[in-house]
């Protein structure tokens, strides 16, 4: 009797027998989608495979309903790079394979093939007088005329998000109309439009080395910020296109998007793809499923994107490859940058790696020679290197978090008619409220945490939970009214600028200024045009923005990255000063970089800004060796959260005797630090805490945690918490 084995979307890490339907073939099952019964209710599944008779007695095997398609959505590499991805992860099976595919497809909905595109009605062709009065519809309009008139629908909403409501607007009044065209074909590519500039020597000897490879080889394009790295993943892409073969491009932030469609566009032509959460479902899956059929050359997206199919690949490329943005941090969890290293080899082509801050993690593999480094050591053009200066803040008075010698360096870049950007990972007005006559703080009652005051709001919110409070007017402990904000946040840097230089214009970016849909694009534009002089942000304005007018670029506290309590602080930290620093004089004039510090001797602090972040990565390896942490040893990290405070315990002592037994029974030589307090225990009202688990062998760490992960969910305890485990953790608080 044949059975199929079909991995549904549920928490089960084997697939499940069923008889095969009534029709259709059980030739080529592997990575067909399949109607089955599952328990009082259907799902749709993947077929993984058919063998000969069931361990299950017959007469409890249930019969497939039917097949949803006739030939695999999924190719065999894809699903041996899932398969891997589950076991790696530890992920059931079936929920790792349906968060790969887009949701359409996922619940085995069929997609007209095509793209839809946006034209302009003929009304708005020569007449704007309809979309005078909307600013977002009038923008859309401009940029139809720009493209003759019409544009893929898909390219429309990466470039602006807020374009979708104004579109959906403007079809609703007859003024757009919605066309299905078919996806431009990559062998039949239109010309480039823009011409390559000639390649600097350090860019063509990367190029080159990049082309010589056959089949999989990984490099760590490691250049600094505008050394010229994208000019040289469009001249590899160029190469594997001119070869019909497919590019997959993926980045960590939506946000970098825009610039880079237009570029590769630009130079590889319209041959493209987007696959990124921004996407409305039915764009997503037409795009995957042009990925799918080859019908595109290239595929740029953002951490999910790897999951697209190609099957004449010829290139992937990771860009911002320290990003953890790269790295799904609940459900599923996996590295995309990771998972992308291993399709490549899967694949056999040479996967590119950039960063002008690589990861410890890939510089340890250049150094042990599993990468080849591809170095681009100076800017191109005139753009010369900032200078980074410290700034000691120690007894020195500060208004709204500046110091005078940072309000007389704002004033010096503004006279002189430049940009300045200022730097602070945190949003809100205050970080603490305090009460200067009895000592009360102002702290969440669901959370370990303290709450941010929020002025402007006329609140004060947790970060973690989202919990809100109104602003007192008197002191909750002793009746004062003495309530003190201590320590500044974006808003009171705002607020301090203001005063301090009235006659510029200012701009936020933070999670709190960009809640709209389109408003961080719109924000981004604005700076772009030179709409504002003060740009004050969180690290969401950090990444990748080109900025030609901006000189100066302050970090207002760099101690919060220090003395962070993740084993990654500090790497994080010498990660954000060399991007930031990037965002300065990218253009003719020389930037300049100033960090507030109260610990301006840290010997981190030093070692960057003395000999640069290749010198302290080094540094930084060494101690990282001499602690037994990644990348000279393997963690996972098993969390489990209740509303009793004892429940976690129970549930992570039984899997850390569970886990002692195994490892003196076979000898992983796994180490069990635990259980512990999370750093921060009690979150949204519940308790949490952690095991760790660590082995200088990857191998061996992998082999326990196939005998001891699928126990967990039977341990004594497991169903009175909820846990997760996290393989490679990239935060470990
Ligand atoms: P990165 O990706 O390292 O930040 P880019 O590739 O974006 O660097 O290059 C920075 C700027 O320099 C861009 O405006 C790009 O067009 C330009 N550029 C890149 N390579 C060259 C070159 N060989 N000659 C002149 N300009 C270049
Ligand atoms: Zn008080
Ligand atoms: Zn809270």
């Amino acid at each position: 009797m044949l059975i199929l084995e079909v991995a549904v979307p549920r928490p089960l890490h084997e697939s499940l027998d069923y008889l095969p339907p009534e029709n259709g073939t059980l030739d080529n099952v592997v990575g067909r989608r399949i109607r089955v019964p599952l328990g009082k209710s259907k799902t749709v599944g993947v077929a993984l495979g058919v063998k000969e008779g069931s361990n299950i007695p017959s007469q409890r095997l249930r019969q497939a309903e039917e097949w949803v398609d006739n030939e695999p959505l999924l190719d065999a590499e894809l699903v041996k790079t899932l398969t891997w991805a589950s076991q790696y992860y530890r992920y059931p099976i079936g929920e790792v394979l349906s968060s790969a595919l887009p949701g359409v497809l996922r619940r085995g909905g069929k997609v007209q093939r095509g793209e839809v595109w946006w034209r302009l009605d003929e009304q708005l062709l020569g007449d704007a007088t309809a979309v005078r009065r909307a600013p977002r519809q009038a923008e859309l309009r401009e940029r139809l005329l720009a493209a003759g008139g019409a544009a893929r629908y898909a390219d429309l909403v990466t470039e602006c998000a807020a374009w979708q409501r104004a579109g959906r607007e403007l079809e609703r009044r007859g003024l757009l109309h919605r066309e299905r065209r078919r996806t431009s074909n990559m062998h039949e590519q239109p010309p480039a439009s823009s011409a390559p500039p000639t390649l600097l020597d350090a860019q063509s000897q990367a190029v080159e080395q990049i082309n010589a490879a056959r089949g999989f080889q990984v490099f760590l394009l490691d250049g600094v910020t505008g050394s010229g790295k994208t000019e040289v993943y469009i001249r590899a892409a160029e190469q594997a296109i001119n070869n019909g073969r497919q590019v997959l491009f993926l980045m960590p932030e939506i946000g970098l998007a825009p610039q880079l469609l237009r570029r590769v566009k630009e130079r590889l032509g319209d041959s493209v793809a987007v696959l990124h959460s921004d996407l409305p479902d039915v764009e997503r899956a037409q795009a995957w499923l042009a990925a799918r059929d080859a019908d595109v050359a290239v595929v740029l997206g953002t951490r999910s994107a790897v999951f697209a199919p190609l099957p004449r690949a010829g290139l992937i490329i990771v860009d911002e490859e320290h990003d953890p943005a790269l790295t799904q941090q609940d459900g599923f969890r996996y590295s995309a940058r990771d998972l992308a290293v291993l399709r490549a080899r899967y694949l056999g082509v040479p996967i590119v790696l950039g960063s002008a801050t690589p990861s410890l993690e890939s510089l340890n593999n250049v150094a042990s020679g599993r990468y080849r480094q591809l170095a681009l050591p100076q800017r191109t053009g005139s753009a010369k290197s900032p200078s980074i200066q410290v700034i000691d803040i120690r007894s020195r008075p500060l208004k709204g978090g500046l110091s005078a010698p940072l309000q007389q360096a704002l004033g010096r870049h503004l006279e002189a008619g430049q940009q300045v950007m200022l730097f602070l990972n945190r949003r809100g007005y205050a970080p603490v409220l305090t009460c200067h006559a009895c000592g009360w703080i102002a702290e969440c009652q669901r959370c370990d945490a303290r709450l941010t005051v929020h002025r402007r709001a006329g609140n004060m919110r947790c970060h973690h939970c989202g919990a809100s409070r109104p602003l007192p007017s008197v002191c909750p402990g002793c009746g004062a009214g003495d309530l003190l904000p201590l320590g500044p946040g974006t808003e009171r840097l705002e607020e301090a600028l203001a005063e301090l230089f009235p006659q510029y214009n200012l701009l936020r970016i933070d999670r709190d200024t960009t809640r709209r849909r389109g408003e961080l694009e719109a924000r981004l534009a604005a700076a772009h045009r030179g709409d504002a002089q003060l740009l004050i942000g969180t690290q969401m304005l950090a990444k990748g923005h080109h900025l030609p007018g901006l000189t100066l670029v302050a970090v207002v506290d760099v101690d919060q990255g220090l003395f962070g309590t993740d084993f990654r602080a500090t790497e994080r930290l010498a990660q954000l000063v060399v991007q930031v620093a990037g965002r300065a004089g990218r253009g003719d004039n020389p930037g300049e970089v100033l960090l507030q510090t109260r610990h301006p001797e840290h010997p981190l602090l030093q070692t960057l800004l003395e000999s640069g972040y290749g010198a302290f990565a080094a540094e930084h390896l060494n101690e990282r060796r001499a602690a037994g942490l990644p990348p000279f040893a393997s963690l996972a990290l098993l969390r489990a959260e209740a509303v009793d405070a004892n429940a976690p315990y129970v549930f992570l002592e039984a899997a850390a005797d569970w886990g002692a037994s195994l490892t003196r029974r076979q000898q992983y030589g796994v180490e069990l630090l635990g259980p512990v307090p999370a750093p921060m225990e009690r979150r949204e009202g519940r308790y949490r805490a952690q095991l760790m688990l660590r082995s200088e062998s990857r191998y061996m760490l992998q082999a326990f945690l196939g005998d001891w992960a699928i126990k967990l969910a039977g341990l004594n305890g497991a169903r009175k918490v909820r846990w997760s485990l996290d393989v490679d953790p990239v935060d470990t608080v």
